[in-house]
């Protein structure tokens, strides 16, 4: 009996029986090592593929994949390959030996020639081929993942070292997980990429917009400062101008009431003519004057309650003779005995102007209406004309000051500031004005002001 045999005194074996049992226990254990290898090599690949999950490099990538695969393969030089994006060819990414770089270049141009790495693409497991110096053997296996081929691994072995079914499965799985290992890094760095551009383009929107803002505010600035200039130019010129335009006014009104040394006819025409002249002159830079104020925001005005009624009459009462020498009659169709809220003169300003311009553009025997009408918190006042109206394409400029809309050589005074100084005005008293009109029929311009509520009136 030798040393090993069993000491049970129950069991006896044969020597064969004994060199059987024993052989089978070593097969077993062999199997077993070899499934222990396998589950390692597992839990490997699925460490590679959480931990390239994390790398965000892919040569750090092929650098661990070559550690696993020395595991399994004696592989005397490894290489991958990356695939180029812009022309699809492949180039080499990674080499297991830095010096060996040309003679896989040299090797890979051959099996490319020879249609083997072409073919090894189209397999999902390694392809074995000779190496072009026929001592050795060239293993070529695609990486790819469902989506699209990422790249091929080119591991050189020896002739006497070929891998066995079971290891080159295990490659073909490590390989796979490389793959979506690349692609997940692909797209992390697609991603990254298309986010910095975002950014980058959100910056220089940013950066775009304040320069705007910054010009636009320039600008304004700069608009603001011309206006106010402006105004203060064309306030201080008026006051120049009406000093000497008063004293002008008043000699030409001597000179044509002299009872001691009266004007010859002729005389008397040309001061008429002067005085009109002066009286024109003095209107248009009052108009100015206060258009001037009104945008600088320096107009004061009184707002006080204001009977619409009788503000009407009064001015009704102060058109009269323009009127009856333009044979225009004038009626007020809906009176309302209400108050709005409002500057007496300059809201008495406003209804001149809009009277005396429903005369003045009328025809003869032409009518004039003021029509009033009320609502909770207003109340409007037409003034309707059945004059000459105003035609389509001229309607926009009806409140630009100076523009006189085609009556300049009419023969009928004016100025062409009235109608956007009352504007101005009626906004400054936060009310609104407007207009319709149809050329060769009449007009009708309106205003619309705050109404003072009853109770407001009665301490009034
Ligand atoms: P103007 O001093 O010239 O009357 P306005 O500013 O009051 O200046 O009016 C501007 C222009 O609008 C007038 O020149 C005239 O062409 C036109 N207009 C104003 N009111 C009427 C109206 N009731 N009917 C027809 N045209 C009018």
């Amino acid at each position: 009996m030798t040393q090993n045999q069993p000491t049970n005194t129950d069991i006896t074996l044969s020597a064969e029986e004994y060199k059987a049992l024993t052989d089978r226990i070593e097969n077993l254990e062999r199997i077993y090592r070899q499934d222990t290898d396998i589950l390692n090599m597992l839990l490997q690949m699925s460490n590679i593929y959480t931990e390239t999950g994390k790398i965000r490099s892919k040569k750090t990538v092929f650098s661990s994949l070559r550690n696993y695969l020395d595991q399994i393969i004696d592989f005397e030089l490894m290489a991958f390959f990356s695939v180029n994006e812009n022309d699809s060819s492949f180039y080499l990414a990674d080499c297991s030996q830095e010096n060996e770089e040309k003679h896989i270049s040299q090797l890979s141009d051959v099996l490319i020639e020879n249609g083997e790495f072409a073919w090894a693409l189209n397999q999902d497991r390694a392809v074995i081929v000779d190496h072009s110096d026929k001592q050795r053997l060239v293993l070529l296996h695609v990486l790819s993942t469902k989506n699209r081929v990422r790249g091929m691994f080119l591991g050189v072995v020896s002739k006497s070292n070929i891998p066995s079914t079971k290891n080159l499965n295990l490659l073909s799985v490590l390989l796979e997980h490389a793959a979506y290992s690349l692609e997940s890094i692909e797209l992390y760095t697609m991603i990254h990429q298309y986010n910095d551009e975002l950014e980058n383009n959100n910056a220089r929107l940013e950066h775009l917009v304040e320069e705007r803002t910054h010009r636009l505010r320039e600008a304004v600035d700069s608009a603001e400062q011309a206006n106010k200039a402006k105004s203060l130019f064309l306030s201080n010129m008026s006051h120049e101008f009406r000093t000497p335009l008063n004293a002008i006014m008043g000699f030409t009104q001597l000179l044509i009431t002299d009872s001691v040394d009266p004007p010859s006819p002729a005389q008397a025409e040309s001061l008429d003519f002067i005085f009109k002249g002066s009286q024109h002159l003095l209107t248009l830079i009052n108009q100015v004057l206060d258009l001037a104020k009104i945008e600088a925001g320096q107009i004061s005005l009184a707002l006080e309650p204001v009977a619409i009624n009788s503000l009407i009459e009064d001015c009704i009462a102060m058109v009269q003779i323009l009127a009856v020498e333009k044979d225009v009659s004038i009626t007020v169709s809906n009176k309302v005995f209400k108050f709005v809220h409002a500057d007496y003169v300059r809201l008495k300003q406003v209804l001149i102007n809009l009277l005396s311009n429903a005369i003045k553009y009328n025809k003869p025997n032409g009518t004039l209406t003021i029509d009033c009408v009320q609502d909770e918190s207003t109340i409007k006042v037409n003034v309707i004309d059945t004059g000459i109206g105003i035609p389509l394409d001229n309607q926009q400029n009806v409140f630009t000051s100076f523009s006189r809309l085609g009556q300049e050589n009419s023969g009928i005074e004016g100025t062409g500031v009235g109608l956007a100084l009352s504007k101005a005005l009626i906004e400054a008293m936060e009310g609104s004005m407007g207009f319709t009109s149809i050329a060769g029929e009449g007009s009708v311009f309106w205003f619309k002001l705050p109404k003072v509520q009853a109770t407001e009136s009665e301490h009034s």
